[in-house]
């Protein structure tokens, strides 16, 4: 059954909705729920323009565990391990539950996949290492403003005119000019992530913004060699956070936001061009249309396997930003 799924996924893109519980301060306002699911393949959405019902490969309500939400993970992790690029990305206003799908809650008393696929990762290459030597790296990015940011150097360092995106001669896209960084096990990659997330923060407090208006892209590249056969395989795992897809507010936002708004909604309309390419089997993709698409090139689409979240919140409150979202999403299908 596993290796019917996986087979199946190749090339496809997969996508899930995930509804977060209501917040506190959803529940202090007196929301309500605006969302049901009749089944486990549909949710109905109830909006000012009236009920609207979307399908996708999944749907999560709320009660749905991290536990569960990595069971189907894992299998793509794994995928990763034997030599497949696979992306994982998150997709939803600011608020509706994309850091903790991808990451996990602030305390990491419910880590989201991200921490899980390090472990999972080192699991799978401990198993296997009679028969396969391994190499494992990573590097750590933010796209903001259409500008890339390597989270492996301090933010005082940083020279954005030095990166350039780029192919191998195998078609597995790398940055030039960002640190790669090798780890050997399961806590030196989390360790990796951590700094990468102490240089995200120092560099959005430098710049006064927001992390949740930037894109986080994690890779992590898995090069296994068969010690009988000397048969190398590369895949790539990347989770990508990325920036909130709200529509900017047309009154009392500033020049900046506006600014940042206009960057974020490009990217994420270039990613959906691309992806909706994909599904429609057209023959030209648009990937060199925006950073995010080229840095994605080599994990959306051909061999790869892509899971993207659509994650909403369940609020009557945010119903008309969550319909957006899953107007979106249904879009890629
Ligand atoms: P986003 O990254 O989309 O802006 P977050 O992941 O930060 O949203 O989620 C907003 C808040 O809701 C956080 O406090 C987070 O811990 C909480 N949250 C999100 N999804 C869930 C969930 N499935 N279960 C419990 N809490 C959640
Ligand atoms: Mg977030």
């Amino acid at each position: 059954k596993y290796y019917n799924m996986v087979e199946d996924m190749k090339g496809k893109i997969r996508v899930y909705c995930r509804v977060r519980p209501m917040s506190s301060s959803e529940l202090e306002r007196g929301n309500h729920s605006a969302v049901k699911s009749p089944d486990e393949y549909s949710i109905i959405i109830e909006s000012q323009r009236g009920p609207k019902e979307f399908q996708f490969d999944q749907v999560f309500m709320p009660e749905v565990s991290q536990d569960k939400i990595f069971e189907d993970a894992n299998n793509l992790v794994q995928s990763a391990v034997d030599g497949f690029n696979v992306c994982i990305f998150a997709y939803g206003q600011t608020g509706s539950g994309k850091t903790y799908t991808i990451i996990g809650d602030r305390e990491q008393k419910y880590p989201g996949i991200a921490p899980r696929a390090f472990e999972r990762i080192f699991d799978l290459l401990q198993e296997n290492k009679s028969k396969f030597s391994y190499k494992c790296s990573c590097y750590m990015l933010e796209l903001y403003n259409d500008k890339l940011i390597d989270l492996f150097t301090k933010p005082s360092s940083q020279s954005e005119d030095k990166m350039e995106i780029k192919k191998d001669q195998k078609g597995m896209v790398f940055v030039q000019g960002a640190e790669i960084k090798n780890a050997k096990n399961a806590q030196q990659l989390a360790a990796l992530f951590e700094e990468g997330s102490k240089n995200r923060h120092t560099a959005s407090t430098k710049m006064n913004m927001e992390s949740s208006r930037s894109h986080l892209v994690i890779s992590i590249v898995i090069e296994t060699t068969n010690r009988t056969t000397g048969a190398v395989l590369k895949g790539k795992l990347s989770l990508v956070d990325l920036a909130g897809s709200e529509r900017a507010s047309k009154t009392g936002a500033s020049a900046e936001q506006l600014k940042e708004a206009m960057s974020i909604n490009k990217s994420l309309s270039a990613l959906g061009d691309v992806i909706s390419a994909l599904s429609s089997e057209q023959q030209f993709i648009p990937y060199r249309n925006n950073k995010l698409t080229m840095l994605m090139q080599d994990s959306l689409g051909g061999n790869a396997k892509t899971l993207m979240f659509v994650n909403i919140s369940p609020a009557d409150y945010n119903s008309d930003e969550s319909a957006v979202s899953l107007t979106y999403a249904s879009r890629v299908k």
